[in-house]
């Protein structure tokens, strides 16, 4: 077998200039890859393949994590004027009770830039993400699989170590995810992984006194009222004085377990949404371990994508295979070439030279 290369995605619109590529150009990377001789794959065919069933002789798959709505508006019809097929990776717990929708008219509310959308959906308002009705659209039409992003893309803090402190006003989402609102300027933002792959690290509660005493700050409001680069610096001063915040780390048997009873949940809400079996998952921000691999073993999952750079061959672990993201800056012939280059294994196994591993601890 070919090696085979997966491409992967997140939106496809045009309010995302950083996370999505336009209408257009997706439209056209497909065309391209269509009229090149590429047919795509669900993940039994390419289970299949591996297993030495023959496949086409240019075989990729088509990836997407995080599951928005726009996959639907405008991917899916690119996917289906050139009949290939894709899959879909949903964050289970933004999967809501909405209609099937059409593109947004001119006067509608379009969709929702990234942080906006993300903000909107930790607060429960999912709208910028696939409904059940539209997940059921998609996978009737035979083209669209479905798999699991985990149930809700969560970062964890995994070791008492500060690594930064909350001193701006525009947090990255994923900090505020685990600090919630209301945190107080200059909190420590200890070493973080997603949780589907770290064992959650608890600080003790309070390391982030201690740490403002040792600053030399009377109140945690005073850090509003200077500049941050200096807060950060005597934070970060006070950190190393301090040493790493004491505290309570889950063992690896609760880890495996908590990532097993989430990887589970998200595959029956998965499949009961698509009306068909959720055997595939992606790894958020491509972060996975030892243990998560068992755990999503565990929870009965057959394939599983990291964010590596490479093409799925004979001998790789089926829960961690490689995949390499498209942008906005790939032309289509570029794409073309590039996959052409990748089925070649020796090519394939050179481009794993320069990934950058996924793999924590
Ligand atoms: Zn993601």
């Amino acid at each position: 077998m070919p090696a085979v290369p997966v491409l992967y995605y997140h939106r496809v619109n045009r309010v995302d200039a950083r996370l999505g590529i336009t209408p257009e150009l997706f439209a056209a990377q497909v065309r391209a890859l269509a009229a090149a001789g590429w047919r795509s794959l669900h993940t039994d065919e390419l289970l299949a393949g591996l297993a030495g069933q023959p496949l086409p002789p240019r075989s990729l798959l088509i990836t997407f994590d995080d599951g928005f709505a726009d996959n639907l508006l405008y991917a899916f019809p690119a996917l289906a004027a050139a009949g290939m097929k894709a899959v879909i990776n949903l964050i289970a717990g933004r999967v809501w009770d909405g209609p099937v929708r059409a593109e947004p008219a001119p006067g509608e509310p379009p969709l929702r830039p990234f942080d906006r959308a993300n903000k909107a959906s930790l607060a429960g308002d999912h709208a910028d993400y696939l409904s059940t009705a539209e997940i059921k659209q998609l996978a009737s039409s035979g083209l669209v699989e479905f798999g699991s992003h985990t149930m809700d893309h969560a970062p964890a803090f995994r070791s008492g170590r500060a690594a930064d402190f909350a001193l701006s006003e525009s947090l990255h989402w994923a900090r505020e995810m685990i600090l919630g609102p209301g945190f107080l300027p200059g909190a420590p933002l200890y070493e973080t992984g997603s949780a589907a792959a770290v064992r959650r690290f608890a600080p003790a509660t309070d390391y982030a006194e201690s740490l403002r005493r040792a600053a030399g700050l009377s109140d945690w409001k005073q850090v509003k009222e200077t500049g941050k680069d200096e807060w950060r610096r005597r934070l970060l001063k006070a950190a190393a004085e301090l040493g790493p915040a004491p505290g309570a780390r889950e063992t690896e048997a609760e880890a495996a377990t908590r990532v097993r009873e989430n990887l589970t949940h998200s595959r029956e809400i998965i499949a009961a949404a698509a009306s068909r079996p959720c055997r595939s998952l992606s790894w958020p921000w491509g972060h996975y371990s030892r243990f998560g691999l068992a755990a999503a073993r565990d929870a009965g999952f057959e394939t599983g994508f990291t964010t590596e750079t490479g093409a799925v061959m004979p001998g790789q672990d089926m829960l961690a295979l490689p995949r390499f993201r498209v942008s906005s800056r790939t032309s289509p012939t570029a794409l073309c070439g590039l996959v052409a280059a990748l089925r070649f294994k020796p090519l394939a196994r050179a481009a794993t030279l320069f990934r950058k591993s996924g793999e924590i601890e």
